[in-house]
């Protein structure tokens, strides 16, 4: 099996079992994302205490790159602080947009293969726009355009 076939098996497999999948009742922090190009829609639940992400929920619909990244992203950031989440961000954007690695991206390098399909990357951001409004207490729903 190459890399790219492993990556896709584990896309697949985060799109149809996703983690941390469902409301988070014990969450501080939550805000809903919409890409209206491809009709995902996200909500993405935290919980921080002292600046540090305890645990993180999403649910929502979407396509299959929505549901993994967002699955993915929920087991990237748990138990991560605040600055280290904005590092990942920026991380896992470049990856997605240029297909670089920055810094360690752990398991999200699955992902990398998005930067082929520019249509795409809005559907793998989506969560991660969506989770830092909602750490930032932005009030507003994201939208990405
Ligand atoms: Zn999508």
């Amino acid at each position: 099996m190459s890399l790219r076939e492993l990556y896709q098996e584990m896309l697949l497999d985060h799109s149809r079992h996703p983690r941390n999948f469902g409301v988070l009742p014990y969450a501080n922090h939550l805000q809903h994302g919409h890409n209206p190009l491809c009709g995902d829609k996200i909500t993405v639940f935290c919980l921080e205490e002292n600046g540090v992400i305890k645990d993180v929920h999403f649910e929502g619909v979407g396509c299959a790159i929505s549901v993994a990244s967002a699955s993915l992203m929920t087991e990237a950031i748990k138990g991560k602080t605040i600055p280290d989440f904005d590092t990942l961000f920026n991380a896992f954007h470049t990856l997605v947009t240029e297909g670089k690695e920055i810094g360690d991206v752990g398991k999200l390098a699955v992902l990398a293969g998005v930067s082929e399909f520019p249509v795409r990357v809005k559907c793998a951001t989506l969560c991660w726009h969506t989770a830092k409004a909602a750490l930032m207490n932005n009030p507003n729903t994201v939208h990405t355009e």
